[in-house]
């Protein structure tokens, strides 16, 4: 069987790292705060090009922490993309605010840039683009109307570490980007962990303070927050891998280019395009099928795992259906729902296996 996502093999590959990480954390009982979280979140800062990391305890909260601190809230209105994880709008939801969705654009499942401006009133305050599957939105145009509708700019990198927009990281173009380190992230970590980044002293701070009981000290509460710390031992072992990301986000892209060169034949498959702006980090190889779901059932009976993100367009959940939303509100995210399928693809795939999904792939169509 090959599986979508295979953590052990990461785990061997790095064996001696992480068990001295974890062995270290146990020595010194550091579990909550302490060295080890000091030092990832230096080590991240220095690593990405930013001036400050916040460890907090997953990419969910450091949305919903940096909302907060950017005192968004009841009234307000935070425009994002209709193909995403629900962390991107439930985190609008839980400050108080209205998560206003728009549809991706055809070709790189990204915010359609074109559809915003649309949806921007006088309520809007923010703009959460996402960068999905690892391509980067298209920053430029974002920036350019956050500047002229004066709206702040949160970067949802969860699927993105270390993709570029013209050579810049994202993750660096907005008021502060948040990334999760889930464990099948680019970067996991081994249980629920995240971080907010930001080249902005005084929203490092409040983000830092509220994410910890609203103190910087132990307690002087300046004011009520949450409880959202990295802990110890989430923070020793991405240290311990964060030496590796360079090499792993390599190895994506290899994988990613022997899948598009042994697809491309195949006239029932759209393989992922990558936009001339974008370095593209596949945290996800998306591609569009004729007949998916059958498709999808072949290859789980020749043994390759698959998966779909996502099922259901966000505003078309039943989370939001008190807010009457329809497919054709959202066309282009409705019409892939049925298409989209996502391929194994983690640094340890063999190109080997990548060669005998393709081959499954055609060969279902030939049949
Ligand atoms: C994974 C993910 C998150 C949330 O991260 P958690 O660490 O699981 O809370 C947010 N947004 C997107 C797009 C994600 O893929």
């Amino acid at each position: 069987m090959i599986p979508f996502v295979d953590l052990k093999k990461q785990y061997i590959s790095i064996k001696t790292e992480i068990d001295e990480a974890i062995s270290s954390v146990l020595e010194e009982t550091s579990f909550i705060g302490g060295g080890h979280v000091n030092e990832f979140n230096l080590a991240f800062a220095k690593d990405y090009g930013v001036k400050h990391c916040i460890g907090v305890a997953n990419g969910t909260d450091a949305i919903y922490i940096v909302l907060k601190m950017l005192g968004i809230g009841s009234g307000d209105e935070v425009i994002t993309v209709a193909n995403s994880w629900i962390s991107t709008s439930e985190t609008i939801s839980q400050c108080g605010a209205k998560p206003i969705f728009v549809d991706i654009e055809e070709d790189f499942y990204t915010i359609d840039v074109n559809k915003i401006e649309a949806a921007i009133t006088n309520r809007t305050k923010a703009v959460i683009p996402v960068h999905i599957f690892g391509h980067p939105a298209d920053l430029d145009s974002i920036v350019k109307l956050c500047e002229k509708h004066d709206l702040y700019l949160i970067e949802d990198s969860a699927q993105a570490h270390y993709a570029e927009y013209k050579g810049q990281r994202i993750g660096t173009f907005g008021d502060a980007a948040t990334f999760s380190f889930y464990p099948g992230k680019n970067l996991g970590a081994y249980g629920d962990a995240g971080c907010v980044v930001t080249n902005n002293d005084a929203l490092a701070e409040k983000c830092k303070m509220f994410a910890n009981h609203g103190a910087l000290v132990k307690h002087n509460h300046l004011m009520e927050g949450i409880n959202s710390r990295l802990d110890g031992l989430q923070a020793a072992i991405l240290k311990a891998k964060l030496p590796f990301i360079h090499d792993w986000t390599h190895k994506r892209r290899e994988i990613a280019r022997e899948y598009d060169e042994h697809l491309s034949g195949i006239n029932e498959v759209v393989y992922p395009k990558v936009a001339d702006y974008a370095s593209h980090v596949f945290h996800l190889y998306v591609i569009r099928a004729k007949q998916r779901d059958r498709l999808k059932q072949y290859l789980n009976e020749k043994g390759i795992s698959t998966a779909i993100h996502y099922p259901t367009p966000l505003p078309l959940l039943t989370a939001y259906k008190s807010r009457g939303f329809r497919e054709e509100h959202f066309p282009v995210s409705s019409r892939y729902r049925d298409e989209i399928l996502s391929l194994p693809i983690y640094p340890e795939l063999g190109l080997d296996k990548v060669e005998y999904i393709s081959n499954t792939i055609r060969e279902f169509y030939i049949a």
